[in-house]
């Protein structure tokens, strides 16, 4: 598809900042409350290897749960379809933090993106790994081409003492056997593995793994499958955005996963990864400006992947 990438981007942030739009930066990480409310970039790459840009695209941020798209490809390297014994592909209808259907479900998580189901893939991490935050943050490296990538260790500190509800769930799930590591070391992992700060165009580069289908940019571990690549694809699409993943489906269209740092990393296969960056959140948690900016992106470009 040609397409002047770099005038839509323009195009798309010149209406979304002028529409007033108001939200709430997250606060129930202290950290993360921080942040300049204002920011707002964009980066596209396309799967040829151009990168454009619009705003603050170069300005790191705390990725948050995007991470969550990055461990899932590490532990289905290590599992391969073994994975989906400790955790389910189905979304979960209710908040990201939420403890109440691993009661009747035996401690096997929904989908690997609510916290339970993260928290799963952290501990498959953690025993292939003798140093899990390392080889999380080696991954992320390489398939963003950028080796200064880091964590943010004041955000995750803070998470970590606002970490009751996560150790909770923790906890539930080791009584089902379905986590190994210790509870503390757990949590401390997960809250780093959140806390990686990266740009919009580090975002969409490394992106670049689910948008070509895992052909361009080799992974470490087993290399992952198309198949592979299409299945987190489709785990993006139903369970990457909170309880609003049939709102962005039917906004926007592109599979993707969102953070309550107000990134959002998008792809539509075969063509390009994209990355939005804007702290304030609506009341689902999901970036405001992020979410409008994909859907008049994907409206003026008349294709998603619907
Ligand atoms: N580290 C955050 C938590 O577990 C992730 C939140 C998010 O971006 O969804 O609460």
């Amino acid at each position: 598809m040609a397409m002047d990438y770099q005038n839509l981007l323009k195009e798309v942030f010149v209406e979304v900042q002028g529409m007033n739009l108001q939200g709430e930066v997250a606060s129930y990480i202290p950290e993360l409350g921080r942040v300049d409310p204002n920011k707002f970039g964009i980066a596209l790459v396309s799967n040829n290897g151009d990168v454009f840009t619009v705003g603050d695209a170069e300005e790191p941020f705390s990725i948050q749960s995007i991470s969550k798209a990055f461990t899932l490809a590490m532990s289905y390297s290590y599992l391969q379809q073994d994975l989906w014994e400790r955790v389910g592909v189905e979304p979960s209808g209710s908040a990201f933090n939420s403890l109440v259907q691993l009661e009747s479900e035996n401690g096997i998580p929904r989908n690997p993106f609510i916290n339970a189901g993260a928290l799963v893939i952290t501990d498959i991490i953690m025993q292939h790994e003798a140093k899990p935050l390392d080889s999380i943050l080696d991954s992320v490296r390489l398939l963003s081409g950028e080796n200064t990538i880091g964590f943010n260790k004041k955000t995750a500190l803070s998470e970590i003492k606002h970490s009751s509800r996560n150790k909770a769930v923790s906890h539930f799930m080791k009584s089902f056997n379905n986590i190994h590591s210790r509870i503390d070391k757990l949590i401390e992992v997960y809250c780093q593995h959140c806390a990686i700060e990266m740009s919009c165009i580090q975002l969409a580069k490394a992106f670049q793994l689910f948008s070509g289908h895992g052909a361009k940019v080799s992974f470490p571990g087993e290399k992952l499958s198309v198949s592979q690549i299409k299945r987190m694809n489709a785990i993006m699409q139903t369970c990457g955005f909170y309880d609003e993943a049939g709102e962005f489906a039917f906004k926007v269209g592109l599979p993707g996963k969102s953070g309550v740092g107000g990134g959002i990393a998008a792809i539509l296969p075969g063509e390009f990864s994209i990355a939005v960056w804007s702290p304030p959140l609506n009341k689902k948690g999901n970036s405001l400006k992020g979410m409008k900016a994909l859907e008049i992106l994907t409206t003026k470009l008349g294709y998603s992947v619907f």
